[in-house]
């Protein structure tokens, strides 16, 4: 299995025969508005460029999946650069229909995956009424053989629900957005800084941390997360790729392998429709 990062939570998963685009935003540096509404700091998104590279790694690309509807993890321009390819997109239950009202071929993951084993782990966007607002979002448990487990949890705090998928299907790698993003305003959108030293406590095995430095919300930079971890006595365990860096994992715990739980039918809420028009995709 190879990750590599390209850009926030875009990265390119390969698995087996798949090279799987995961929440593509294409858009050019400042095309996007800022996200911090309030304490200042609001900047043009996203803030960096795609690396040098990408867009001719994107183009092996097999399938897109998608883990919400934010406009930092689909936007128009990836939009348009999927339907271009007529590549299949998959998603969770609560956002094929309106993804496929945007003329996408999207497909419900848990029943298209093919020899994927799959599991939707709901994520919550932050607390409270912010999180209820930011909408659903999907994290995603996927098993091949001979490849080692993987959880790209999505934009989430951390959550009962994401402890005990944890502890349930002992993913042997993690990948989780780490920059703490904040409107200025009420608790974080994502994990803070405490939950994520107790994820990596959790986590069986590595953990690939994203959704950095490109959005003007996720004040955690990569050099700080590193001294975190490090002084958590994590450095091992952590992962923190630039853009554009590939890395290598190999199935080295096959005895850990645990079959994903059926699915959960979840049905959008009426904040699904909001979220989906404020971001414009
Ligand atoms: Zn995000």
């Amino acid at each position: 299995m190879q990750i590599t990062q390209i850009r926030n939570a875009t990265i390119l998963l390969e698995l087996g025969e798949h090279r799987i685009l995961i929440d593509p935003m294409f858009s050019s540096a400042g095309v996007l508005p800022g996200f911090r509404l309030f304490r200042g700091e609001r900047r043009k998104n996203p803030l960096t460029e795609l690396p040098a590279g990408s867009e001719q790694l994107m183009e092996t690309a097999t399938e897109v999946l998608i883990t919400h509807e934010h406009p930092d993890h689909i936007d128009p321009p990836a939009i348009d650069w999927i339907k271009a390819r007529g590549l299949k997109v998959w998603c969770s239950s609560i956002d094929a229909s309106n993804l496929r009202r945007k003329g996408l071929n999207a497909q419900n993951i848990v029943e298209d995956a093919g020899d994927l084993s799959v599991e939707v782990i709901p994520a919550t966007h932050g607390h409270g009424m912010i999180g209820w607002l930011m909408g659903p979002v999907a994290g995603y448990f996927l098993s091949l053989p001979d490849e080692p487990t993987i959880y790209i949890t999505g934009d989430t705090v951390l959550t009962d629900r994401v402890k005990h998928a944890i502890a349930r299907l002992k993913p042997q790698v993690i990948v989780a957005p780490a920059g703490t993003a904040n409107f200025g305003v009420g608790k974080d959108l994502m994990f803070s800084k405490r939950e994520l030293i107790e994820l990596v406590g959790l986590a069986p095995g590595k953990v690939v941390f994203n959704h950095l430095e490109s959005i003007d919300h996720c004040l955690m930079t990569r050099a700080n997360l590193s001294q975190i971890m490090e002084k958590n006595g994590y450095s091992e365990k952590v992962l923190v790729p630039a853009d554009g860096e590939k890395l290598h994992f190999s199935n080295d715990d096959r005895d850990s392998r645990v079959a994903p739980a059926q699915p959960v039918d979840s049905k959008p809420g009426v904040q699904k429709w909001l979220t989906a028009k404020f971001s414009g995709t």
